[in-house]
This record gives C-alpha cells, sequence and structure tokens, in this order.
C-alpha cells in the first residue's frame, strides 16, 4: 500500500483510525514530522498492522500515531521543514516521492480474542500493555470516556480504587470488574468476558453504571474507610449483599475494622481455608450485637454440610461427638467447639455436631 492509498482509504473511511487517543503516548509536531522525514528520505517506517473486520473495513491496530501525522501534513496542519504540502506542489518532488512510498502494511482478521492478543503484543514497545490500555485501546468510545469522567470527577471511587502513578489503568478495569459481578448476578468476569462486555458496550453511555454502582462505592468508603485490611474484593462483594444493611453495618464500622484486622493478623487467618467465609461471619457476629443467639447463625446448610462428613450407622442414625450415641439427623445440633462467648468463629472447621443433651450441658458450663 503506498503513501497515497493508504490516506485516501483513511479518508474515505476504509481504513478506521479513530484517533481518539488510544494511547497515552502522543507524538508531538516534533515526532510527526520525522515520520514524514522518513517517509520522504525513504527510511522504512515499522509496519502499519490493520485488522479486517467482518464488513471489509479495515481497523488499525498499530501505527494510528503515524497516519495521524501523514494526515496532517497532507491536509496542511503540519508543516515539515517550515513548509506545508501545498507549498511543495511545484518545487520539489516532495509530493511525488511521499505519495508513492511504498508502506509496509499487515492485514490480519479472526476472533475479537485474537485481535486483542494482537493489539496487545504489537503495542507493546518492549512494556505489555496493561488489561485496561487493551480496552482502551480497542473499544475506546462513550463507555471509557464516561469512565474516565466517573474517575475524574468521584472522590469516594477514587479513595475505594487508589490509582497508583504507574499503575496504567488498573482500578478503572477493577471497577469494571465490580460492574460486571453487579450485572451479572454475583460473577466476577472469567479471561476475555469484561472485554467482550465493554465491546458490546462501548458506544454506550456510562451513566447508568454510575447509578449501580455507587451505592457500593460509597457503602465500602464509609464502611471500611482506609483503615480495614478487609482484601479489595471480598470488601466488594460484602458491599453488594449488604447494601440493604448499611444503618447497622456504619453503626459498628469501628468494631468491624478493629476486629477484622486483629483476625487478619492473627494465626487463624492464615491457617484458614475459607478466609471470606471467616470474615463475613466474624462481622455478622459484630452487626448481630451477639444478642442474636449466635448459633442461629449456622444455616441449614451447614448442618447438611457437616451430617454429609459423618456415616450413618445401619439404621440411618448418626454419632453424638460428645456422648458417642446415636441420633437421627432432626435430634442433631451445631455446636461451636471454641464458644462464642470464648472468641469461637461461626465457621465449620469451628462446628461438630452434638445431640440436644450435650449441646445445652455444654451451653451450662
Ligand atoms: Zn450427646
Amino acid at each position: 500500500m503506498t503513501v497515497k492509498d493508504l490516506y485516501e482509504k483513511v479518508v474515505n473511511g476504509v481504513i478506521i483510525s479513530d484517533i481518539e487517543l488510544q494511547r497515552a503516548i502522543v507524538y508531538d509536531a516534533e515526532k510527526q514530522a520525522l515520520v514524514i522525514d522518513s517517509i520522504y528520505k525513504g527510511i522504512p517506517l515499522p509496519a502499519f498492522y490493520l485488522w479486517k473486520r467482518e464488513d471489509g473495513k479495515l481497523e488499525v491496530l498499530d501505527g494510528k500515531q503515524r497516519i495521524e501525522a501523514i494526515k496532517k501534513f497532507k491536509q496542511g496542519n503540519l508543516k515539515y521543514e517550515g513548509k506545508t504540502w501545498k507549498a511543495y506542489a511545484y518545487d520539489s518532488d516532495l509530493q511525488q516521492v511521499v505519495d508513492d512510498t511504498d508502506l509496509s502494511t499487515i492485514i490480519c482478521s479472526g476472533t475479537e480474542e485474537k485481535k486483542r492478543l494482537i493489539f496487545k503484543r504489537i503495542n507493546t514497545l518492549g512494556v505489555p500493555l496493561s488489561n485496561f490500555e487493551v480496552l482502551n485501546g480497542l473499544y475506546h468510545g462513550n463507555y471509557i470516556e464516561g469512565l474516565n469522567e466517573y474517575f475524574a470527577h468521584d472522590a469516594n471511587v477514587r479513595k475505594v480504587l487508589p490509582n497508583a502513578t504507574l499503575d496504567r489503568g488498573d482500578s478503572k478495569y477493577h471497577l469494571l470488574e465490580y460492574i460486571y459481578y453487579v450485572r451479572k448476578g454475583s460473577v466476577l468476569p472469567k479471561r476475555g468476558e469484561l472485554d467482550d462486555y465493554v465491546q458490546q458496550h462501548k458506544d454506550e453511555s456510562f451513566n447508568d453504571e454510575v447509578k449501580k454502582i455507587k451505592p457500593y462505592i460509597s457503602f465500602i468508603c464509609d464502611v471500611f474507610g482506609d483503615a480495614s485490611k478487609i482484601g479489595r474484593v471480598l470488601k466488594f462483594k460484602l458491599a453488594v449483599k449488604y447494601v440493604k444493611d448499611r444503618t447497622i453495618w456504619l453503626q459498628h464500622k469501628d468494631d468491624i475494622c478493629k476486629d477484622c484486622n486483629a483476625f487478619i493478623k492473627s494465626d487463624g487467618y492464615k491457617l484458614s481455608p475459607s478466609k471470606e467465609e471467616d470474615i463475613e461471619a466474624m462481622i455478622l457476629g459484630i452487626v448481630g450485637n451477639l444478642r442474636v443467639d449466635p448459633k442461629r447463625l449456622f444455616t441449614t446448610d451447614d448442618k447438611k454440610e457437616l451430617l454429609s462428613q459423618l456415616t450413618p450407622n445401619g439404621q440411618g442414625l448418626f454419632e453424638c461427638k460428645n456422648c458417642h450415641q446415636h441420633f437421627s439427623a432432626d435430634e442433631l445440633t451445631i455446636d461451636h467447639i471454641i464458644p462464642w462467648s470464648r472468641g469461637g468463629r461461626t465457621v465449620l472447621s469451628n462446628a461438630q455436631l452434638l445431640c440436644r443433651a450435650c449441646n445445652s450441658r455444654k451451653n451450662n458450663e
């Protein structure tokens, strides 16, 4: 493809080089002039990577900045050695040389997944693109712009998802994960699913997403503040699940923070196979103010799980862990091995099935 072919295809919309900016790195006028200089002096430019869509149009995966430079120069908005394109018309071979220069173009096609991969690989300059940079590059539009706006203007979201200087959009990517989680009924996206989601919504407004996500962001901000050591994703999951109990969680926020932080530092936490459930049970105990019988926090599912770990005898009866007599499933109750009053938590690893007599005897000790 010659420079002239490329330029015409861009102007006619056959090649789509949406220059919304894609990447943070934008060529300044000097660098743009260098593109023209290379073409004129026969110094090969890096290959242009184009993606062939089903409708036959070509999207630019790599080369947007170079195309922008060519476009600006040919349209008179960029000077090369002090002169515009038109000024080169009569006393120079520049127009001819530039127009006739062959560019190396690589045209790819295939699945969306492949497109993302190619984009990620070629746009690297040695540094792989972050997840967000890939989305921002491939699916730039209303949606991503709205997301950027939201981050720029909402202090709460920046507090919940701090944007480190060099994280290259990780916080925004995390917010998109949260949105996906809420939209898909509490499921975190698997590989490629978030990209699909953003692709589908790229031209839509981001306002509905803001409305949807705001109550959770404010819940995390207000309840957990910035002192809580609870993990980012767990905080969000808890916000989604308990936003309706906001008032009572807020009343207990200091205890939640203090107790969870202490627990997270403990050996019990390090060894626990069910860290998220443990923290959740702990918070429920705190907001339940312990006036609720903590035993009620074990669910019927917990009981089923414990029963499934026991082998019934010939009559279908289960053994009480304390007196070793056999009882029907209905006659057994869940007991905290370490009592709640002594810091035992409502987690399966701290649960056993006892007959009613043994359980009440233990409670009265
Ligand atoms: Zn017993």
